[in-house]
């Protein structure tokens, strides 16, 4: 099949960074093609965990309404690895929602596709041709040209390889299990983070009363202790006091399992390709904000276009500030990271979050993108003061 059809943008992935930019092109008037490889829209490996800063920007791009059919979270409970139990709430009155992303990203779909986007499913690229003018896109279905491309196709970015954008392999091998468990009992709308020993963690969410969304964040030598993923989640389930009084063992219930959960994007602009998402860099799920970075850096790119008429420009100027605006944040998720390795030091910050209600509303505040880094401390410095 030969198109001669030439596009103004060809997004490559319809995931959550690629509907968004897609939808907020198409109101600039650019005509765009976006091409996926899976047959149809399908639920993720995720949490499903959106941030209240997340939900703030599905606010500010208008698409609000397509929130309403889901449940609000009203702040985490985190969970020591000696299993102390601390409740915190978003501050300032803010939300996140428990999202089921396939609902979502169907419900964006439609909207692309009403705009007069078109979207393409089962369908790869083998090859990228840049020319002076544009690009030409040889794929599993035929030729397309496009004069400016986006890979918005996730952590294992085909676009950056083909690219040739550089990025770096993960340093540790890193593996998520995931699963929909049904609760024993209703659960409180609030988001759950578990720190195991040795810098495991499991993320809970409860999309409703009948599923929750539970995935274990390990390295593979853990898991090789084990002689299967289930065997490893009911370990745990079955002695964390905090987990049993929740779930019952799993039996039958489906457990996937993906690798690698991390990305490093060194660049992420070059002649006629910018990176969206989680191809344009992706720490790890510890703080469930990969979609709202999915989001924020869809909306942080379409603003640069919209600003400057030349679109390359545009590319170059959006590295530029994603890599201001995130730094603060990415340096504080590693420290995280870094921390939750070390039992003793995890169950110190607990029994300092158990014991100030201010200081449980900055933490809360900065994992769930409501306060920066900078910001938060200085909250801390401040109210230290009066
Ligand atoms: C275990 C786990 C738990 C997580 N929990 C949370 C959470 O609670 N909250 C949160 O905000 N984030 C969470 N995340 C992160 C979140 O899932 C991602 O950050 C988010 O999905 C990124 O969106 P995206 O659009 O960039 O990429 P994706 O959602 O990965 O979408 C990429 C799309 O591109 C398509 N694609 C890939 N390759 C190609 C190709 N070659 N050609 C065409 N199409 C292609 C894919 O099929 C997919 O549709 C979690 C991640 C993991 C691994």
């Amino acid at each position: 099949m030969k198109h001669d059809n030439k596009y103004d943008f060809t997004i490559v992935g319809a995931g959550l960074s690629g509907l968004t930019l897609g939808i907020e092109l198409l109101r600039q008037n650019y005509k765009v093609l976006m091409l996926e490889k899976s047959k149809n829209q399908q639920r993720p490996i995720c949490g499903e965990y959106l941030t209240p800063m997340g939900v703030q920007i599905v606010n500010d791009l208008h698409l609000e309404k397509h929130l309403t059919p889901f449940e609000v979270l009203n702040g985490m409970i985190l969970v020591s690895p000696s299993g102390k139990r601390v409740e915190t709430f978003f501050p300032e009155g803010r939300k996140g929602i428990s999202l089921d992303r396939k609902k979502f990203q169907e419900d964006l779909k439609n909207v692309f596709e009403l705009y007069g986007g078109v979207i393409l499913f089962n369908i790869e690229i083998n090859s990228i041709q840049y020319a002076q003018d544009q690009c030409t896109l040889k794929t599993t279905q035929g030729e397309y040209k496009t004069q400016w491309l986006i890979g918005a196709d996730g952590r294992q970015s085909q676009t950056a390889k083909l690219s040739h954008l550089p990025s770096e392999l993960p340093k540790q091998k890193k593996v998520a299990l995931h699963c929909y468990l049904r609760p024993k009992n209703k659960l409180p709308r609030l988001g759950q983070m578990h720190i195991l020993p040795k810098g495991q963690y499991i993320g809970i969410n409860p999309i409703n009363e009948e599923e929750v969304n539970f995935s274990l964040v390990t390295d593979y030598s853990q898991l090789k202790k084990f002689s299967s993923a289930k065997d490893l989640l009911n370990f745990w389930i079955h002695h964390q006091s905090n987990l049993s009084n929740q779930f019952d063992l799993i039996t039958d219930q489906e457990i996937k399992t993906i690798s690698p959960i991390t990305r490093s994007a060194k660049r992420i602009a070059g002649p006629r390709v910018a990176l969206i998402g989680d191809a344009s860099g992706f720490i790890d799920p510890l703080t469930g904000e990969g979609m709202t970075t999915a989001l924020a850096t869809a909306q942080m790119l379409s603003k640069e276009i919209k600003k400057n008429k030349n679109i390359q420009e545009a590319f170059y100027a959006y590295e530029k500030r994603r890599k201001q605006e995130f730094i603060q944040k990415e340096f504080f998720n590693h420290i995280l990271q870094n921390i939750i390795q070390f039992k003793n030091v995890c169950e110190v910050i607990a029994l300092c979050l158990e014991s100030s209600f201010k200081l449980r509303s900055i933490f809360i505040g900065v994992i769930g993108n409501i306060y920066g880094p900078k910001e938060a401390l200085k909250k801390l410095f401040l109210r230290t003061q009066s």
